[in-house]
């Protein structure tokens, strides 16, 4: 993105004052006759000459002769208006915002491949380009494969257990700034699911299903994806835990990627996390896929038995005085117990072995850095010690 226009587009007041000539003020205190003013939105073609001012108010352009502000509060107003007089000699381009000085014409602003944040937005806003060549987020239809899952209100039936995996996984598709789609809960029906996913195949750039796809499962998934992806499925028993079963194809004309997810709860979402979000995010334009990785300080022993698989565990990552990363087990680590899943906000990387004692450090991925991140409460806050204290921060006072 090349911009056409210059922000600012015109040279303009960085406050409320008067605009002048600042050799009227080599000497102080001088007393200037205003010979006019100037609001935002509006622009004075009077120019200022020796010994004039021009009250101005912020973002008004500078008038013609003009070549500082001197600011409001360094000033005194005559009863009527008609002079000003400084008690403070003002520089040459005081307090003025140069045309270009944030964006000039002709600049490459954002280089393709740019991700477009909030910022992003006001800058192409602000250089009048209203329309952009982007990748579209990717829509991912979601749904849940199994008999026993209920999803109704009211009491559980008998042997039956509520779908969870759907909310969560339409929750991080979205969290993850992919369009989520909620196709359903399907039973372990075969003609049930090869319609539910040709119509999501239809309308979706990707589907995510969750269950069926462990080795034993009843064989309603697998021979659904197999037959509609034409026998492309690859069904992959990946050495970590959880999310150790997965599934990947493409399926229908279109040939719409399939992730295969597990039915545990808990496989399910670290499945997403290791496979199919970098993969959306690739989808989707991003350069970088995965999550950002830090070496944390245990807090305790993460123990695990040597198994040849890479163990992810759910941490509660905090950011402790020490200036560190420090986690601790975020409970029960069950694939099936995803109320640890809930409360953590890192996945500890556990290589093969006996896993880490208290103090050691353990590569740790950040599931959400934003959000749950928090500050460690012992910490002072970072404005205050910087000297942005409450006091200073009200704003008013001498400048
Ligand atoms: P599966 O991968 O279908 O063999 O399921 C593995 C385990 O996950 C079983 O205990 C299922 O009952 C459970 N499960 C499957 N799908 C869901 C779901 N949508 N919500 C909660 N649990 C599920
Ligand atoms: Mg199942």
């Amino acid at each position: 993105m090349v911009a056409r226009e210059a922000v600012p587009p015109f040279a303009n007041s960085a406050v409320d004052g008067y605009a002048l000539r600042a050799a009227d003020t080599a000497s102080v205190p001088v007393t200037l006759a205003v010979v006019g003013s100037t609001m935002a939105g509006s622009y004075l073609d009077r120019a200022v000459g020796t010994g004039e001012a021009v009250r101005i108010m912020t973002g008004a352009p500078l008038p013609p002769g003009a070549d500082a502000v001197c600011m409001v509060e360094w000033t005194t107003t005559s009863a009527n208006g008609a002079l000003v007089t400084l008690g403070r000699s003002a520089r040459p381009g005081e307090s003025i915002r140069h045309a270009g000085e944030d964006v000039v014409a002709g600049q490459e602003v954002f280089p393709s491949g740019t991700v477009l944040t909030p910022a992003c937005l006001g800058v192409l806003a602000g250089i009048g380009e209203t329309t952009v060549l982007a990748v579209p987020r990717p829509r991912v239809g979601v749904l849940s494969t199994g008999d026993e899952l209920y999803d109704g209100p009211g009491p559980l039936p008998r042997g039956a257990i509520r779908d969870s995996n759907r909310l969560a996984l339409l929750a991080t598709v979205g969290q993850s700034g992919f369009d989520a789609l909620d196709l359903g809960l399907v039973r372990d029906d075969e003609r049930a699911l090869r319609a539910a996913l040709l119509d999501g195949a239809a309308r979706c750039d990707a589907l995510m299903t969750s269950g069926g796809v462990s080795v034993g499962d009843r064989d309603v998934v697998k021979a659904v994806l197999e037959e509609l992806s034409g026998g492309s499925m690859r069904w992959m028993q990946v050495a970590v835990r959880p999310a150790k079963p997965f599934a990947f194809g493409e399926i229908g004309p279109g040939a719409v990627p399939v992730f295969g997810l597990p039915g545990n709860p808990v496989s399910a979402m670290v499945s997403f996390e290791l496979y199919a979000r970098p993969a959306l995010r690739k989808m989707a334009g991003h350069e970088v896929l995965g999550r950002p990785q830090v070496l944390a300080v245990a807090d305790e022993a993460l123990a695990r038995r040597s198994d040849g698989k890479l163990h992810l565990v759910r941490v509660v990552a905090r950011y402790a005085p020490d200036g560190l990363v420090h986690v601790r087990s975020a409970g029960g680590q069950g694939s099936h117990q995803l109320h640890a899943m809930a409360l953590a906000n890192a996945l500890a990387l556990l290589p093969d072995g006996a896993g880490v004692t208290r103090g050691d450090t353990v590569h740790a991925m950040l599931l959400d850095p934003g959000t749950a991140m928090p500050l460690d409460p012992s910490l002072p806050d970072a404005l205050d010690t910087l000297g942005a204290g409450p006091a200073s921060r009200a704003s008013g006072g001498a400048p």
